[in-house]
């Protein structure tokens, strides 16, 4: 299992980015989001996104990330543009992830320090600042080595049939 952990949503600023976050999680094979915060709307949108085209994804809100953090029977992963790289150390989560659940920490504003004191890895996709979003896509990548590129889709009630040029979208009757 991968739990998206998207840690200090301040409404309105931060609406777009966390249900990006979540989005991008779900697209790239995370199986559950779980928001801090006032995100009841970036929650909403992703649920509607997975029913219209399919999951399993579960994306939650909570008020603090600290029990889920702290009782975390798994690996601890925090994405953070002063951790070690992404290339070097991903191998061994990789490993890690074989037999335990992984949880992956992402920031918005400032990041307490509690959180990269808890992590097992604090990873760096460059030692450069981005975003969240795009920092999450290449770990995920980098963890499932693009195999979440190529998945099923369950419960969809559309799907896009992939085109050179213009859109198809077909609807899905099971
Ligand atoms: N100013 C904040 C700080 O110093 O912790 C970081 C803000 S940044 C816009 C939001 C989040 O994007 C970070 O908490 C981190 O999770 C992620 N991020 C940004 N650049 C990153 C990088 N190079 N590698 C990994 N994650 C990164």
């Amino acid at each position: 299992e991968v739990v998206v952990l998207r840690l200090g949503h301040r409404p309105g600023r931060d609406d777009r980015m966390t249900t990006h976050v979540a989005l991008t999680a779900r697209a790239l094979g995370a199986d559950r989001a779980v928001l801090v915060g006032e995100a009841t709307q970036a929650q909403e949108t992703v649920d509607d996104i997975t029913d219209r085209f399919g999951g399993p994804f579960d994306v939650t809100v909570t008020d603090s990330y600290r029990p889920l953090l702290r009782d975390w029977a798994g690996t601890v992963v925090h994405l953070t543009m002063y951790g070690e790289p992404v290339e070097e150390v991903t191998p061994t989560i990789r490993e890690h992830h074989r037999s335990q659940p992984l949880l992956l920490v992402v920031g918005a504003g400032k990041v307490d320090f509690e959180v990269y004191d808890r992590a097992d890895w604090n990873v760096g996709v460059t030692n450069q600042p981005h975003s969240e979003v795009a920092a999450l896509a290449v770990f995920l990548d980098r963890l499932f080595d693009g195999t979440e590129l190529d998945r099923e889709w369950e419960d969809a009630d559309r799907r896009v049939i992939p085109q050179a040029t213009g859109k198809r979208v077909e609807e899905v009757d099971e």
